[in-house]
């Protein structure tokens, strides 16, 4: 089922912990695995380029542009690479070239998770690609200036390396380590799939330079970073369609989905927050954004195997999988009692809707922090007689609307 396949793909964990062990696979297997690449050298010099094209033109109707931004360095890095720097970094040019590039690709990969989430074919993404083309010209400046010269006391000292280790100058093994950290700190913060992007480019754009005596490095670095750019992009666009963006957790489509698989045993419970109406109007749409939050965090601490959906609005659906209704009251008995008894601290006064006259005399009475509470009503029902889940779900709404006139806060079933 595509939703618990792809559900693992969001954990930060997983979005940093799956591109190093790929990176680590790689480093460890670098002296048998790459020469037997040799008969299919073609085909690996044309891979990341067709790869990294394919994330470009993934990336613009998924509107990923950050990812586009990662797969562009990418293939400009890849092509300097195949072009310039294919003879011994002994040749002062080649040097000069490789420590540029190592040096200006993870500052730049760094630098998009600052920036803004724009489309790439788009007036951005030209001033984007005038920036780094800039920066081509200055490198073959650069470059230029110091053909011929000789740099031996810069290398010893400034880009001194331990060749036995790495031909990467110590300071740039320094530089990736610190960005590297960035980046995964930023996966751990925020969790963005783009932030997943510039650290998978960072890592195998590092790999590649620090063993890049090797032979096919690039080719096969390039090629892993391009593949796991591409499923990131899949697990995104997957994310947008299946989990609802305010509360994180798995939207109506995802429960749509999940109704299609379930077997004949099943409980179905319908979630509504009482008065939620008059709460917004009170406290306003940003401070009730947060009340949809916090119940559905209460809701994915619910025991009994539940699977928790934002049904849409304020109603939220809980569905048991191989459970009879009895089986799951004293669970969502929990999860009622919690809310009601949890009190929400509201700060945010400048948040509210400035123009709702209504609302904005009833807050005048609001003191500047209050704690308030909210109740739900719960509407339950099973599998049984009926197994059919749009007769469950209508039955589990019937009951919703039963709770609802009894008095709210409450289950009925
Ligand atoms: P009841 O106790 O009968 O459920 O009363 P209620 O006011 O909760 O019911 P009603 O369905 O009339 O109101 C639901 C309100 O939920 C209307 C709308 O303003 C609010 N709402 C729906 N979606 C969102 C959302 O995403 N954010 C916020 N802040 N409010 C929402
Ligand atoms: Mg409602
Ligand atoms: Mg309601």
């Amino acid at each position: 089922m595509p939703l618990i396949s792809f559900a693992i793909f969001r954990s930060a964990g997983v979005r940093f912990g799956l591109p190093l062990l790929f990176a680590v696979l790689m480093m460890l297997s670098l002296e048998s695995a790459l020469p037997t690449l040799a008969p299919y050298q073609g085909l690996f010099l044309v891979l990341p380029y067709v790869l990294l094209t394919t994330v470009i033109m993934l990336s613009q109707p998924f509107n990923q542009g950050k990812t586009a931004l990662t797969a562009l360095l990418m293939i400009i890095a890849f092509y300097i690479i195949q072009s310039h720097l294919q003879s011994p970094l002994s040749d002062n040019n080649t040097r000069i070239t490789y420590v540029l590039l190592a040096t200006l690709l993870p500052l730049n990969l760094l630098q998009i998770h600052l920036l803004p989430e724009r489309r790439l074919f788009s007036r951005f993404g030209t001033g984007y690609l005038v920036f780094v083309l800039s920066q081509l010209a200055w490198g073959i400046l650069v470059v230029n200036h110091f053909a011929g010269k000789n740099l031996d006391h810069i290398w010893d000292t400034y880009l001194y390396t331990i060749p036995a280790f790495s031909p990467l100058p110590v300071v740039l093994i320094l530089l990736y380590l610190s960005i590297g950290l960035a980046s995964a700190s930023a996966i751990l913060k925020r969790n963005q799939g783009y932030d997943q992007a510039v650290f998978i480019c960072l890592l195998f754009a590092g790999v590649t330079f620090s063993a890049f005596h090797h032979i096919f490095i690039s080719s096969a670095a390039f090629s892993i970073a391009a593949v796991l750019l591409l499923l990131n992009l899949i697990t995104c666009s997957h994310e947008l369609a299946y989990v609802d963006q305010l509360t994180g957790i798995p939207g109506r489509r995802a429960l749509e989905t999940e109704l299609k698989y379930l077997g004949r045993t099943y409980t179905l419970a319908m979630l509504d927050i009482d008065h939620f109406k008059k709460f917004n109007d009170k406290y306003g749409h940003k401070t009730g954004d947060d009340v949809l939050k916090l119940v559905a965090q209460f809701m994915q601490q619910v025991r009994g195997g539940a699977e928790v959906f934002r049904y849409g609005g304020e109603e939220f659906t809980i569905l048991f999988k191989g459970k009879e209704s009895n089986q799951c009251i004293e669970h969502l008995e929990q999860l009622r009692k919690g809310i009601a008894n949890y009190e929400m601290v509201i700060r945010e006064h400048e948040q509210r809707p400035k123009s709702n006259l209504i609302g904005a005399e009833m807050r005048k009475d609001i003191p500047h922090e209050k704690a308030v509470k909210i109740t739900v009503s719960i509407g339950i029902a099973d599998s049984f007689p009926d197994h059919n889940p749009t007769n469950v779900l209508k039955a589990a709404d019937e009951a919703l609307y039963k709770a609802k006139k009894a008095g709210r806060n409450r289950l009925s079933h």
